[in-house]
Order: C-alpha cells, then structure tokens, then sequence
C-alpha cells in the first residue's frame, strides 16, 4: 500500500512523499503498518508482523509502481490525485482518484483502476457501477504490460489473443486500451482491427470446387500501437445518441512526429533521407534504397522514435533472384 495513517495533523500519509519517522497505521484494517524504503522497490507501506487478513495486503510491487507513476504523471498535468481512496460503503478502494476541472469550473472525478492481472468482466462491471455509486464519472482501466505482454514489441497488424476483460472493453467503447508501460514510463494506446480467416476450397459430392466462408475471429485480433499522453479526455462510447450521452475518459493520443522512424545505421556508406521514412517497417519493405544495403552485405538500424524500440532489417531468406526480408526488434 502507498497510504497509510499517522496520529496528528499528518492524517492520510504517501509513502512516496519525504515523510519523517513516526507510528504509521493501516487505512484499512489499522494495524501497524511500517514505511519501506529500498533503492529499486517503490516506497510502500506494509503491515508488521501478526496482522489480520486485510485488503491493503499482498499487492504486486509491478502495482505499486503502476500507482505511483500515473500519480506523479496526472500531477504533473495538474490533477488532484488520491491514491488509494475507499470508499466503504461500496467495498471499493480506488487505486488513483483524479480530478479534472472543466472550463466552466465544475469537478469531474475519475476513478483509475490499474489491472496487473486477470479480472473477470462481472467484477469489472461491479467496481465500475460501485465507482459511479461513489460520485465518480468514469471508470478508466489501465493495464500493465503482463496483461498484453506483446504490445509495445508488434510490428503494427499483428495478431493477438486478448484476454476476455480487454475484449470487452474494446466492444464497450470501441477505443484504445491503455497499457502502461513502467519500465520506460511509456503509455501505450492499443487499437484492434477484426482479424479474418479466409475460407478454403473443397470438392463437393459432385466434384465441384467449392468455397467455405471466411470467418471472423473472436478472441484474436489485429492490434496497432501508438503513444499515448498522461492527459485525459471525454471518449464517446457506442451507444451514444441524441439526448443519451455515452462517455467515458481515456487518455489523449499523443501527437505523432511527422516521420517516427530514424535511421540509426545504414551500413556501408549509404544515408537514404529520413524525411520520407513515414510509415511503419513493415511498409518500408519497399524502398529499395535500404534493400540495397542489406542486399551488399550491410545492415540497417532504425529506432522507432516513440518507443525508443530498435529494429533491424534482415535477410530471412535468399534463393535464386527472391529475397524475403524480415524486421527484426532488438530487446
Ligand atoms: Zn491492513
């Protein structure tokens, strides 16, 4: 936990902040609770020895530092943030409460939920009617990178399984999922096409080629990936119409460069342009100026600027006058 009590004036105390020693207490269960501080490890509190069962309890360290970081970042745009807000009276203990000031003045809370492991949808859709229960607007779900391990590493079209809860969330609003990234304080904006199976030819009992249909995958689809910003902002959802407002809040798509790719290396003596180089690897596959390089023996190295993911572009395979080309990323 990244909350706990202090007798006095304190009150409610975050480990992240530069606190001095005292007798700190569970918010929850109010056991003694003693503040950790390490190098690598978030600052937290835990609860001594000889604690009761208690919800504050046995929270992943990747959860931790997801709290704190989207804490420090909404901040930094100027939100009010509270960690870990409860509410009681609806079993709910938010991980990051935010609140947005419109133009007009008015207060809209959001309710940050941080999902480091699987959740069945009913218990999303309970904490998300709890949240609106508790006054907030909207219930945005942030997911780290073990619940879409391969997000941030897919050339753009790439098929993906998806768990169940982000299946529905992309059929709820028909928007991006957000995945934090932590280790590179990156937040990453998934976006799902319908992946399609073509059908294939059979012979009938006549003996005439024939076609089965095609068919739509339910649990795979396409994901591309782009950049987000730690701002947030109104999302319409699918079932808004007039006088029947459907929002949501996501976070703001983050403004791409006109060309995200630079080249790093091109080996030997060759420097193609990099202003033309708009589009993904995977589209670069046509310029011939890079193939050229790989083609004589050299190697081409282009970093992804949002990302900072290298990758390089390989010779899979070469037989007579075919060359298959490959991109390959660099952990
Ligand atoms: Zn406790």
């Amino acid at each position: 936990m990244l909350v706990a009590l202090r007798e006095g004036p304190d009150g409610r105390v975050e480990a992240g902040k530069d606190l001095t020693p005292g007798d700190f207490r569970c918010p929850e269960c109010a056991w003694p609770v003693v503040l950790k501080r390490g190098r690598v490890k978030v600052p937290h509190f835990a609860h001594q020895p000889g604690s009761p069962a208690c919800a504050s309890g046995g929270e992943s360290v990747t959860h931790m530092r997801a709290k704190t970081l989207l804490a420090r970042r909404f901040r930094a745009q100027g939100y009010e943030v509270v960690l870990e807000e409860a509410h009681p009276a609806q079993q709910r203990r938010v991980d990051v409460a935010v609140t947005l000031i419109d133009r007009a003045g008015a207060a809209r809370r959001i309710a940050v939920e941080i999902q480091d492991s699987a959740i069945a949808v009913d218990e999303m859709k309970r904490r998300t009617t709890a949240d609106r229960h508790a006054g907030f607007f909207a219930t945005l779900w942030v997911f780290t990178l073990s619940r879409l391990r391969h997000a941030r590493s897919v050339l753009p079209g790439y098929e993906l399984r998806l768990p169940e809860e982000i299946r529905y969330l992309i059929n709820r609003w028909r928007t991006p999922i957000a995945v934090l990234d932590i280790e590179h304080e990156q937040l990453l904006l998934v976006s799902t096409e319908t992946a399609v199976r073509d059908g294939n030819s059979y012979y009938n009992q006549h003996g005439d080629e024939q076609w089965s249909a095609g068919r739509v995958l339910k649990a795979t689809r396409e994901v591309y990936t782009s950049p987000g910003e730690f701002a947030l902002t109104a999302v319409q959802g699918r079932y808004a119409a007039p006088g029947r407002p459907d929002y949501t809040v996501g976070f703001r798509p983050a403004v791409e460069p006109e060309c995200p790719w630079r080249i790093v290396t091109c080996l030997p003596n060759h420097t193609p342009r990099s202003t033309d180089l708009s589009v993904a690897p995977s589209n670069l596959l046509q310029r011939s100026d890079l193939l050229s390089v790989v083609d004589d023996g050299g190697t081409v190295t282009l970093t992804h600027l949002l990302t900072g993911r290298l990758w390089h572009l390989v010779v899979a395979v070469a037989y007579g006058d075919h060359r298959s080309y490959r991109w390959r990323f660099q952990e």
